[in-house]
């Protein structure tokens, strides 16, 4: 679906720690037969499970994209229970997603490591998608755009210009089921301020308990190009009605 543009928006979804093979191949099945909007990439993130099983029925260079939600910044190598970045794409995925705030929180992820594993993913011709977002803390203290704009630095460093990233923006403080939904006032100047950072612009996505009533306005927000969705989108449902969404909002 890209062309040398790139697609206007993207329509994500990481399904975390959820979902069997047989769950994964089932969604994975009901999004093979969508006629998706000109214009949007779709790219779904299974658990390491279910990479290779997904991937057989939305195969790399179709419409879905597939990637994973980690892999080591080393190629090959004793580092019992990693894969590394030709692991992933040996099983099809074509994204890495890279520094979700839960690793960062609970699996030392640092900017150190997140750059490392950004560089690893453009040796090997994987999209990264590098999350970022403050703590609540951070937003209370004024901090946002200075944190969010040093983890976006950190990630980036040494990365060619012209290196495809994508960058999702994720408030901590707005994800999973304990988060507070984020309005477009919350975010606007956070992805002003990363848009175009070191001069480069790249896709910015929103994620943080996106649902259908608040998509569309944070679709709305200037220089959002698309949402990463959890919960929402872990029934297929939610997923293609949100890429609906992401359609009309980016036409
Ligand atoms: C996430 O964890 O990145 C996320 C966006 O989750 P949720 O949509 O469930 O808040």
């Amino acid at each position: 679906m890209s062309d040398d543009a790139g697609p206007s928006a993207w329509i994500g979804t990481s399904w975390k720690m959820t979902k069997t093979l047989a769950q994964a191949r089932e969604y994975a099945r009901v999004l093979a037969d969508v006629s998706w909007p000109s214009g949007v990439q779709p790219f779904v993130v299974p658990p390491a499970t279910a990479i290779a099983a997904v991937a057989e029925i939305l195969p790399p260079g179709g419409p879905v994209l597939v990637g994973a939600q980690d892999a080591h910044w080393e190629d090959e190598g004793a580092w019992t229970g990693e894969i590394s970045v030709p692991q992933v794409w040996d099983a099809g995925a074509r994204l890495l997603e890279i520094g979700h705030s839960e690793r960062r929180a609970h699996f030392g992820e640092t900017d150190e490591r997140v750059n490392l594993k950004v560089r690893a993913a453009l040796r090997h011709g994987v999209l990264p998608l590098v999350c970022v977002g403050e703590d609540a803390e951070q937003r209370a203290a004024g901090a946002a755009v200075e944190v969010v704009s040093s983890q976006v630095r950190a990630a980036l460093a040494g990365v060619p210009e012209t290196a495809r990233v994508l960058l999702a923006y994720e408030p901590v403080w707005a994800i999973g089921s304990g988060g507070r939904p984020a309005s477009p006032d919350d975010i606007v100047d956070v992805v002003a301020a990363i848009a175009d950072l070191g001069g480069t612009a790249r896709p910015v996505l929103y994620g943080g308990s996106v649902s259908l009533d608040n998509a569309a306005a944070l679709m709305a927000v200037p220089r959002v190009n698309g949402l990463f969705v959890g919960r929402s989108a872990w029934q297929v449902e939610g997923f293609i009605a949100l890429a609906a969404i992401v359609a009309e909002c980016s036409t």
